[in-house]
C-alpha cells in the first residue's frame, strides 16, 4: 500500500488531484480499524496528519472556522464557552487516546448516523469547507451527509473545514450507551436554542439513516417557549416536545436497542435537555 504524507495543505490537494483513489486518514481512529478488519484495502493511504493548516481555527466573518484536522481534546479545552454543544459531545467520544487522536473532520467523513459530532453542528446550522482542484465550496451539513456513512464529498476533494456560528444561548448534547464510556450511541440527541431568533435548533443521532432535525418539534418549541417572559417550560411543553422528538426518528432494532426503546429514550433525552438548556435561558 502506497503512504502519501503531504507536509502543507497545498500538497494535501494536490496529492488527492494527483491519486483520487487514496484513502484520507487523518487520526486514523476510524480508518485503521477498518484495514485492521479487512473491510477496506485501498491502494494508497493519504495521511493528513503532517498538514498544520488542518489543526488552525479560527474566526471568519462572525462564525467560527474549525480545521477539519482538529481533535476532540482540543475542541473541549478550547472551544468549549464558543461551542458548548459541540464540546460536550467531544466529552463522550471514546476514550482519552481517542479524544486526542480523532477529529471532528474524521467524524464528518466517515458520516456515521452514530457520529456524536454531527448533532451539535445539525443544530447550529453548520456548513462543511470542501476543497478539491476547482477551488472551495460549503455545503450545509444537511446535504453533506446523504446516507449511512455517504456524504458529497468528490474523489478529488478534501474537508477542509467546517464553519458554525458560536452559541448564541444555551446549547445541550445527550446520549445514551450500552455503559457510561467507550461507546457507540444507542441514540443521541442535541439542541442548540437560538434567542434571537426565537427559534430552537435540534438533531436526532443514531435513530435514522442520517442524524435528522426534528423540524416539527422546533417549530413546537418557537411558539410554545415563553421567548419575551423567559418564563420556565411547563411539563406538558416539555412532554410535547419529547413527543415531537421521538416522532421524528426513523430507529431500527439492531445490537445496540430496539426501535421502540430509541423511540422513548429520545423523548426523555429531549423533555431533559430543553428543561436543562431553558432553565438557563431563564437564569
Ligand atoms: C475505541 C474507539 C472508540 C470510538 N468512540 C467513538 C464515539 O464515542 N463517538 C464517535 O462519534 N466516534 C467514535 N469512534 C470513531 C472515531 O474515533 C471518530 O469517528 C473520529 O472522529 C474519526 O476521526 P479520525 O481523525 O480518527 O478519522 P480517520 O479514521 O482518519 O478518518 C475517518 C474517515 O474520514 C475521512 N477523512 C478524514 N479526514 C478527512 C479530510 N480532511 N478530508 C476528507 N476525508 C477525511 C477518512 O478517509 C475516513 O473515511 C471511536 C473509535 C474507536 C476506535
Amino acid at each position: 500500500m502506497e503512504l502519501l504524507q503531504p507536509g502543507t495543505w497545498q500538497e494535501a490537494l494536490e496529492a488527492r488531484a494527483a491519486h483520487p483513489g487514496a484513502l484520507p486518514l487523518h487520526g486514523g481512529t476510524d480508518v485503521m480499524v477498518d484495514l485492521n478488519f479487512d473491510r477496506r484495502r485501498p491502494g494508497a493511504l493519504l495521511d493528513l496528519g503532517r498538514v498544520a493548516e488542518l489543526r488552525e481555527w479560527g474566526t471568519d466573518d462572525g462564525r467560527i472556522r474549525l480545521g477539519a484536522g482538529v481533535p476532540y481534546a482540543r475542541v473541549i479545552d478550547e472551544l468549549g464557552a464558543q461551542l458548548p454543544g459541540l464540546a460536550m459531545a467531544s466529552r463522550t467520544v471514546g476514550s482519552p487516546q481517542i479524544r486526542n487522536r480523532g477529529t471532528i473532520g474524521g467524524n464528518l467523513g466517515s458520516s456515521s448516523p452514530a457520529g456524536d459530532a454531527l448533532p451539535p453542528l445539525y443544530a447550529s446550522d453548520a456548513e462543511v469547507e470542501l476543497a478539491g482542484p476547482n477551488g472551495t465550496r460549503t455545503v450545509p451539513i444537511a446535504d453533506f451527509v446523504t446516507g449511512p456513512k455517504r456524504n458529497v464529498l468528490a474523489d478529488d476533494e478534501l474537508i477542509a473545514a467546517f464553519l458554525v456560528k458560536p452559541a448564541s444561548g444555551p446549547q445541550q448534547f445527550a446520549k445514551i450507551g450500552t455503559r457510561n464510556a467507550m461507546v457507540i450511541a444507542v441514540c443521541s440527541f442535541s439542541l442548540a436554542v437560538h434567542p434571537q431568533e426565537r427559534r430552537v435548533g435540534t438533531c436526532i443521532g443514531s435513530a435514522a439513516p442520517t442524524p435528522v432535525r426534528a423540524a416539527e418539534a422546533e417549530a413546537f418549541a418557537a411558539q410554545a417557549l415563553d421567548w419575551d417572559g423567559a418564563g420556565p417550560a411547563d411539563d406538558a411543553t416539555l412532554t410535547r416536545f419529547g413527543e415531537l422528538v421521538a416522532q421524528a426518528a426513523s430507529p431500527i432494532d439492531d445490537v445496540r436497542g430496539s426501535a421502540a426503546y430509541r423511540r422513548h429514550a429520545l423523548s426523555v433525552l429531549a423533555r431533559r435537555t430543553l428543561s436543562w438548556a431553558w432553565s438557563e435561558q431563564c437564569a
